[in-house]
C-alpha cells in the first residue's frame, strides 16, 4: 500500500510545489492536502502541519511521523488529543539558521544606529542629524537560547562586531561568547545585556521568561529582539519599561495572537518595529526538501534531524 503525506502549511497554498518535490525525492509517497475529504487515512503515514485542528491527528491509525512546519511544535503539542508514541521532527535546516542571523543582525544593528527614531524622523521630514547612534563594538548582545538558532546567530553577531553572551539551560563553549547556564545566572547574564535577542524554544520553563522582572534587570537603555515566541514576552511591561525611559526600543517578530490585531497599539509605537513572523520564513522547496529528508531519515531508521524531544520539551 502506497503512503501518503498530508500537508497543510501556514500559507495554505503550494501543493503543487510539495508535490513535485516528492515526486523527484520520494516517489513512491502521495502527498495530498490536509483537507482533502476523499483520502484513504489508513494510508495516511506522515503530516506535515502547522497548527492542527483539534483531534485531526488522532484519525490516522497508520500515523508514522508529524512534521511540524515550523521549528517550534507549540502548535501540535496545543492539540489534546495528539496521538502519544509519534515522533515529531522541527521545520529546522541550515537555510533557517542563516535568514535568522541575517534578520538579527538587521534588527540588532537597527536598534544600534536608531533605526525606529530615523523612520519617525524621515516620516515627519525632519533633519535629524543627532541620530547618530551607538557602535557595535560598545554593544552588548545578549542570546536567549544557544540552540541551532541561538549559536548561530551569536557568532554572526560576534562576526559583525558586537560583545556578545548568551544563556541556555547547560553550559556552552562557543568561540568568543560569553555564556551563562540556568536561571541562577539569568540575573547577571540580563545586566550585561545592552540588546536582549530571544531565541527560546516554547516550554512550561520559558513562558513568560521576559516579563517586568527580567526586563527591569536589563541595563539601563537596552533593547529588545524577540525572535523566539509571543507567549515569552510581556508586551505590557515592554511598553511600559520603553515608555518610562528603561528600554529604548524593540524589535517584535512574534506575538501571542497571530496576526496582531490591526488596532494594537504597537503598529504606531514610535519605538518598536512590528515585523509579521517573518525572521526565518523558509520557501516551499526548503521546507519541502527539507520534510523528505527527514522522512528519509526515519524510513532508515537514522536518527530524526531536529526531533522534537518530549522529555525535555524542546
Ligand atoms: P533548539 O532546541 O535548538 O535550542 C533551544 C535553546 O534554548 C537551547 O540552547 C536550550 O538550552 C535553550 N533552552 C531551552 N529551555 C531553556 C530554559 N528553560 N532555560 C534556558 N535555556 C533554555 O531550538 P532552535 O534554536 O532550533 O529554535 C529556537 C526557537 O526559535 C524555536 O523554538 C522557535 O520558537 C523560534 N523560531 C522562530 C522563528 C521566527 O521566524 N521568528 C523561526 C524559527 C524558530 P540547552 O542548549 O542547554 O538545551
Amino acid at each position: 500500500m502506497r503512503e501518503i503525506l498530508l500537508v497543510k502549511t501556514d500559507s495554505g497554498a503550494g501543493l503543487t510545489v510539495w508535490q513535485k518535490v516528492f515526486k523527484e525525492l520520494l516517489p513512491d509517497i502521495d502527498v495530498y492536502d490536509w483537507a482533502d475529504q476523499f483520502v484513504n487515512r489508513e494510508r495516511v503515514a506522515y503530516v506535515l502541519v502547522w497548527q492542527p485542528e483539534p483531534g485531526q491527528l488522532s484519525r490516522y491509525p497508520r500515523l508514522r511521523l508529524i512534521l511540524s512546519d515550523a521549528a517550534g511544535v507549540g502548535h501540535i503539542l496545543a492539540d489534546p488529543q495528539l496521538p502519544k508514541n509519534i515522533p515529531i521532527a522541527r521545520m529546522v535546516t541550515q537555510e533557517t539558521a542563516e535568514r535568522m542571523a541575517d534578520f538579527v543582525s538587521m534588527a540588532a544593528l537597527g536598534l544600534v544606529r536608531q533605526l525606529p527614531e530615523l523612520i519617525e524622523a524621515q516620516r515627519s521630514r525632519h533633519w535629524a542629524t543627532e541620530l547618530t547612534g551607538r557602535v557595535s563594538s560598545e554593544v552588548s548582545a545578549g542570546v536567549m537560547g544557544l540552540g541551532h538558532l541561538g549559536g548561530y546567530v551569536a557568532l554572526r553577531l560576534g562576526a559583525i562586531g558586537f560583545r556578545v553572551s548568551g544563556w541556555a539551560r547547560s553550559q556552552k563553549t562557543l568561540a568568543g561568547v560569553a555564556t551563562y547556564a540556568g536561571m541562577e545566572e539569568l540575573p547577571n547574564f540580563l545586566a550585561k545585556t545592552d540588546i536582549l535577542i530571544n531565541l527560546l524554544p516554547e516550554t512550561h520553563e520559558t513562558a513568560g521568561i521576559i516579563g517586568a522582572k527580567a526586563l527591569s534587570q536589563l541595563a539601563r537603555g537596552a533593547s529588545v529582539i524577540n525572535v523566539g515566541r509571543g507567549t515569552h514576552l510581556d508586551l505590557d511591561a515592554l511598553v511600559e519599561k520603553i515608555d518610562s525611559g528603561h528600554l529604548s526600543g524593540a524589535v517584535l517578530d512574534v506575538f501571542k495572537n497571530e496576526p496582531l490585531a490591526s488596532d494594537h497599539p504597537l503598529w504606531q509605537h514610535p519605538r518598536v518595529l512590528v515585523t509579521p513572523h517573518v525572521a526565518s520564513f523558509l520557501s516551499l522547496r526548503a521546507r519541502a526538501g527539507h520534510a523528505a529528508q527527514a522522512i528519509q531519515a526515519f524510513r532508515q531508521g537514522n536518527a530524526l534531524p531536529y526531533a522534537f524531544d518530549r522529555v525535555a520539551g524542546y
